[in-house]
């Protein structure tokens, strides 16, 4: 390891010289001589998620020099930070989980139907540990900044540790949701009482019991972990800016047979996932629009699909997210069992979501989020008329009205989609940072990569389906893609790999022109970056669908990588 200010040795000397390089403005000729590299790697994999790690295991089995820089101190990504109350996800863990390897798919046994956070941990160390992933796995490093330079055709990535590594291909598995967002609001720094975000959760899960506590946000982290802190809190208030639309889970144990029997035809049902719109293997496209059939016809099938639980609804009709009057029969099924739900009629109507067409926001799953507001110890406070007015020493005001707790719960979201790659300073061998192209919003080429950013990759970045689909689905898709790509590279012994501008610029239209044949746009959503003050609105995710989003990926690479520069 070389120590860069030690001034006795050889190092001081360098370091002294590279300066001098610089300054005289002639780095790009000399300087790299003098740079103080640590590491020389392949490749190196930002984030160790389920998308970080399985690039490592791909990269590694493959021979390349590979190491992932992770700012946490373990894997998991979303489920290592997301530790609040009720955390799980809302995908069944029998599809929400890695196929590549048939081993794996077969000895992991889910308990749950929807994987806890706890039992999700679990499951990425037992990955981590089964492919012996982690002796490759830098913890509680920060990747702070990557530079291109087109003398060597390398990254230099810079970590928080002040740590070089120079490397051949970077990839961005940095997560989607893993930046939280805590909104600015006045004197926020001010509350003496404890301080949670659903999103950096502490390890040590906090004791509610006897405590008044504030919650803000009733997105679907706040719609989890609220019925969970009702169940202890002696006081839970609730600050709802906007009500969402949430379905029931229907969470259970995973009786054994079912799994057992899920496994044995496992290869049918990751196929299915693999040729649906979202990877879901169970919800196949449906055939019929909503006004195929009669009232009373189109309400029975909403109850079954109500009384399954889950997602299911949303795929009862072709047209639910195209057409308005027939997101409207759901939506109004939807508020019809809140207000069958809440005892309080005026509280039920405040709960009932208008503002937005069913499922054009991440639809919430819940277990009982609606019963929760007939609890004595649970209050809503609207605050759609008045936002907060500060947060102060004991709780916060708004309306001129005072709240006090103990407790604050942010369950108020993420810089979803760019955040966390906007968070490096990534900049191309011209100096243009990633950021300043993005200041219009994102563009990509396929969600993968991005033109004049040459070995740069992304994992479910913006314009790919990622966030609208099953996530490992769209990882492990992702991963194996850019592996190919990287492969066929190295075999026609190329330098460096670029995503063509003109393709950019078609994908980008595509995706837009698919997202406006939709009612996504209609609704203020972190998918918009509706969430962020000063972020510039643009629909990110693909919404064209998985499977076409596959066969798109293939007739590509039929096509010569077509899109790709290769030199
Ligand atoms: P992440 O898991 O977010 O991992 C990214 C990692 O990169 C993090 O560990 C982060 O610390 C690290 N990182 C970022 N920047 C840096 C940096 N500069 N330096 C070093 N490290 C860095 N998806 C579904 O399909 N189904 C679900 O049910 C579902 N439930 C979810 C529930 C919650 C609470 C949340 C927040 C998301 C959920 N998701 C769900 C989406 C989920 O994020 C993905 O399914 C998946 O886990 C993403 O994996 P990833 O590896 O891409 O990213
Ligand atoms: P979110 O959906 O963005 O919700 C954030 C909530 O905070 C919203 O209710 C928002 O209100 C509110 N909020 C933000 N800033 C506020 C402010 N200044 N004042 C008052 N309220 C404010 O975030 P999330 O709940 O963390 O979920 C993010 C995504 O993570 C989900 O969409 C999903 O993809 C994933 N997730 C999945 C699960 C699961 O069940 N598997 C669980 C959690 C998260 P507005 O709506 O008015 O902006």
């Amino acid at each position: 390891m070389v120590k860069v200010c030690d001034p006795k040795g050889i190092t001081y000397y360098k370091f002294v010289l590279k300066n001098f390089f610089s300054r005289l403005n002639i780095k790009n000729k000399y300087g790299d001589f003098f740079l103080l590299i640590n590491k020389n790697l392949d490749t190196l994999i930002v984030g160790a998620g389920f998308a970080g790690m399985y690039s490592l295991y791909k990269q590694v089995s493959d021979g390349f020099k590979s190491e992932i820089y992770e700012q946490g101190d373990g894997v998991g990504g979303t489920w290592y930070w997301n530790r609040y109350p009720g955390a799980r996800c809302d995908i069944e863990s029998m599809d929400y989980s890695y196929s590549f390897s048939e081993e794996l798919q077969q000895e992991w046994n889910w308990k749950q139907k929807y994987g806890t956070q706890p039992e999700l941990l679990d499951y990425a160390n037992y990955v981590c540990k089964k492919f012996d992933l982690k002796k490759n796995i830098n913890f509680n490093t920060k990747i702070t900044k990557a530079e291109f330079n087109n003398r060597t055709d390398k990254w230099l990535v810079k970590t928080n540790k002040n740590e070089l590594i120079e490397c051949k291909y970077l990839i961005l598995a940095t997560g989607n949701l893993s930046t939280p967002n805590t909104p600015n609001i006045k004197g926020i720094n001010n509350f003496e009482g404890n301080v949670y975000h659903t999103g950096s959760w502490p390890k040590k899960m906090p004791n509610f019991e006897g405590r008044t506590v504030g919650i803000i946000g009733t997105g679907s982290s706040g719609v989890q972990s609220i019925p969970i802190i009702a169940e202890t809190a002696k006081k839970l208030l609730i600050f709802q800016r906007t009500p969402n639309f949430s379905l029931p889970a229907r969470h259970s144990e995973l009786p054994v047979k079912k799994r057992e029997d899920y496994k044995k035809d496992y290869k049918k049902y990751r196929n299915l996932a693999k040729n649906s719109s979202f990877g879901i293997a169970k919800y196949q496209p449906p055939t019929q629009s909503a006004f195929d059939v009669t009232d009373e016809e189109r309400n029975k099938i909403y109850q079954k699909a109500w009384d399954e639980g889950g997602q299911a609804m949303l795929f009862s009709f072709t047209d639910l997210l195209t057409n308005q009057k027939a997101n409207d029969t759901a939506a109004e099924f939807v508020r019809n069992k809140i207000r069958e739900t809440v005892k309080d009629k005026a509280l039920a109507e405040q709960l009932c979501p208008f503002d937005h067409p069913i499922g054009t926001k991440r639809l919430c799953l819940d277990s009982h989020y609606f019963e929760t507001y007939n609890k004595e110890n649970v209050s809503l406070i609207n605050i759609s008329q008045h936002p907060i007015d500060e947060i102060n020493v004991n709780g916060l005001k708004v309306n001129e009205k005072e709240y006090l707790f103990d407790d604050i719960v942010f369950a108020t979201g993420f810089d979803a989609m760019t955040g966390a790659v906007n968070a490096i300073e990534i900049s191309n061998d011209k100096g243009i940072t990633l950021k300043s192209t993005w200041n219009n919003g994102p563009k990509t080429y396929l969600g993968i990569m991005v033109s004049d950013f040459p070995n740069l990759f992304m994992i479910t970045g913006p314009q790919s389906p990622g966030v609208k689909s099953q996530m490992i689905l769209s990882i492990e898709q992702h991963v194996d893609f850019i592996h190919s790509l990287i492969k066929h590279k190295k075999s026609n012994n190329y330098n460096t790999i670029t995503a063509k501008a003109k393709n950019q610029d078609e994908w980008v239209n595509h995706n837009n022109e698919v997202a406006h044949n939709t009612l996504y746009p209609l609704a203020h959503s972190w998918y918009n970056g509706d969430n962020i003050a000063g972020k510039t609105r643009n629909f990110m995710p693909y919404v064209g669908g998985v499977a076409n989003y596959k066969n798109i990926c293939d007739e590509i690479v039929k096509d010569n990588y077509k899109g790709f520069e290769f030199s």
